[in-house]
């Protein structure tokens, strides 16, 4: 993504404990998110087309089969200026009886950044573990809409940053939706990206929906979490572009920010020492009440 303006592998899945929350329900535990991405993070270097995103997928779709949605693999050719690159959208949809739906997206592809080994803890790898947990914590909760949790293949630019060159898989997936119909039937879709830094302080996007920026912001309030978001805006070119462009009411939580002066971005530096399970916690927590709120639970 780019801004404008501003500059624990085996997870214990076998006894899973789902906690309760004061509003019933199972919580989100940032901790298994941390862990997830530690995993993600051991598959090395993952940009699109790579032998080991190819595998991560593999991993993550292993994640999610016990889990009882229903997965689809949303596979398509992006057309990058380095040529034809094989990408794959995953798609795992908890189906609910109201005929709306949420959907709750990130990246799990790494840039390519050529001589340096960049595995992307933060970028690319933090969505891939908060979606794998978030993923865990809808199948164990009720729900009216349907719930759609979506991994992005080919957020990363394949050489500079541009609109073809970036968001592959969004701007192929908000196509889909919009010529299939399910646009119409999306009450939000929330992405995530870099939540992980240990330093959380999460951008305000100006390019996000005005009442999603707005119910976050009570959220946060609510739960002491205030003093994680900054207060001057900035304008996020991140994957909800491509939904917001189709019609869809969207909004996109990032930390770009990460590091002193941003150094640990697009950098070797973005490994998992940087990371933390609390701000993890923290996102998990808002977008579980988010999407709570958003399905009229609450
Ligand atoms: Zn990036």
């Amino acid at each position: 993504m780019i801004c404008m303006f501003f500059s624990k592998f085996s997870i214990i899945l076998g006894s899973l404990v789902f906690l309760a929350t004061p509003t019933g329900g199972p919580t989100f535990r940032g901790s298994a998110a941390f862990l997830y991405t530690k995993k993600a993070v051991s598959y090395g270097e993952r940009p699109s087309g790579s032998e080991a995103i190819s595998r991560l997928r593999e991993w993550i779709v292993s994640e999610l089969k016990p889990l009882k949605g229903e997965l689809s693999l949303d596979s398509f050719t992006g057309q990058t200026p380095a040529g034809p690159v094989p990408m794959v959208n995953i798609i795992y949809k908890f189906s609910g009886s109201s005929g709306k739906a949420i959907a709750v997206s990130g990246h799990y592809d790494t840039k390519r950044i050529p001589m340096v080994h960049f595995v992307g803890a933060n970028d690319g790898g933090s969505s891939t573990g908060f979606l794998l947990e978030f993923a865990r914590t809808v199948s164990a909760m009720k729900h009216r809409d349907d719930i759609y949790i979506v991994f992005l293949d080919g957020e990363e630019a394949v050489a500079t940053w541009t609109d073809t060159d970036s968001r592959y898989g969004s701007r192929h997936l908000a196509a889909k939706w919009l010529s299939e119909g399910v646009v119409p039937r999306i009450k939000a879709l929330i992405n995530i990206d870099m939540i992980g830094d240990k330093n959380l302080d999460l951008s305000n996007d100006g390019n996000s929906s005005q009442a999603l920026r707005n119910q976050v912001k009570q959220i946060a309030a609510r739960l002491g979490d205030s003093k994680y978001f900054r207060s001057e805006e900035g304008g996020i070119e991140d994957d909800h572009l491509p939904f917001i462009n189709a019609g869809v009411n969207a909004i996109d939580l990032i930390d770009l920010d990460f590091g002193p002066g941003n150094s640990y971005w697009h950098t070797a530096g973005d490994t998992i020492d940087k990371l933390d399970a609390h701000s993890f916690q923290v996102v998990g927590d808002i977008v579980l009440q988010l999407v709570k709120e958003l399905d009229g639970q609450s």
